[in-house]
């Protein structure tokens, strides 16, 4: 479903993917792990874009962008079949819990305004915030301001979830909360890809596991494999340094 071909990116003299290739099926849970600096979160934003690759292809379904020559059009497709949970929510602070997650349906997928409500109580009430559409991101927790961002991202029925850290920026009392919900998403069959550091979680939700060092896929693998049997030293070692 998602092809990623020969991505390389650079930031100036720094060179952070170095020919990464990758596939994702349909209902794929893939987290990405590997030491910071690594080029997780580059890999991420390169597939929708958020970051534009140098040189390589990627592919979603029969949406597939040269990323040497990319048309303007298929950069708006891409993005719309994806969506992203940032680390650091990226909420709109003026406007409510629930005008956050309508905004979207709104503006890039032209819905009215009476759908776009329905489809956001409908999640919000998913992820237990039904008693906070009116509530400003101000007046939440930081828990409960990443399951706006969730809310958000699962609106807009995306081909593929893409979570950047998701827990990272959270007290850790407040991660439970968060990883039960990307658990109960991931169980009802949703593509996603997740950076992340939860390794105990990684092992439990996803069915493939990516360590990446050094701008490169390293090895990959079903959790078991990767997490408990690794056959590479470079993921001996991370693992070791972080368990
Ligand atoms: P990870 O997610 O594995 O910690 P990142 O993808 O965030 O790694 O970063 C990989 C490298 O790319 C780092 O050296 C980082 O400093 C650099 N980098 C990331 N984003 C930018 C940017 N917008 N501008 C310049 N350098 C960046």
């Amino acid at each position: 479903m998602i092809l990623l071909k020969h991505i390389h990116k650079k930031f100036k003299n720094n060179h952070v993917l170095k020919g990464i290739d990758l596939e994702v099926s349909k209902g794929d849970v893939v987290t990405i792990i590997g030491p910071s600096g690594s080029g997780k979160t580059t890999l991420l934003r390169c597939v929708n874009y958020l970051e534009k690759p140098d040189e390589g292809i990627i592919s979603i379904n029969d949406l597939t962008i040269q990323t040497k020559k990319p048309v303007k059009k298929d950069i708006l497709q891409l993005r719309r079949r994806t969506a992203m949970v940032f680390q650091h929510y990226n909420l709109f602070e003026n406007k409510t819990v629930l005008e956050n997650v309508t905004e979207g349906l709104i503006i890039a997928q032209k819905k009215s305004k009476k759908m776009a409500r329905e489809i956001g109580v409908d999640i919000l009430t998913k992820v237990g915030l039904a008693d906070k559409i009116n509530a400003y991101p101000q007046q939440l927790s930081g828990g409960q301001k990443q399951r706006v961002g969730i809310a958000r991202a699962l609106a807009l029925n995306p081909d593929v979830l893409l979570f950047d850290e998701p827990t990272s920026a959270l007290d850790p009392e407040m991660v439970g909360e968060v990883l039960e919900i990307i658990r109960e998403i991931a169980s009802g069959g949703v593509t996603m890809m997740i950076v992340t550091h939860e390794i105990d979680f990684a092992c439990e939700v996803s069915n493939r596991v990516v360590f990446m060092d050094d701008g490169q896929i390293i090895e990959q693998g079903p959790p078991d494999d990767i997490l408990i049997h690794p056959k590479q030293e470079r993921t001996r070692k991370f693992l070791k340094r972080i368990m």
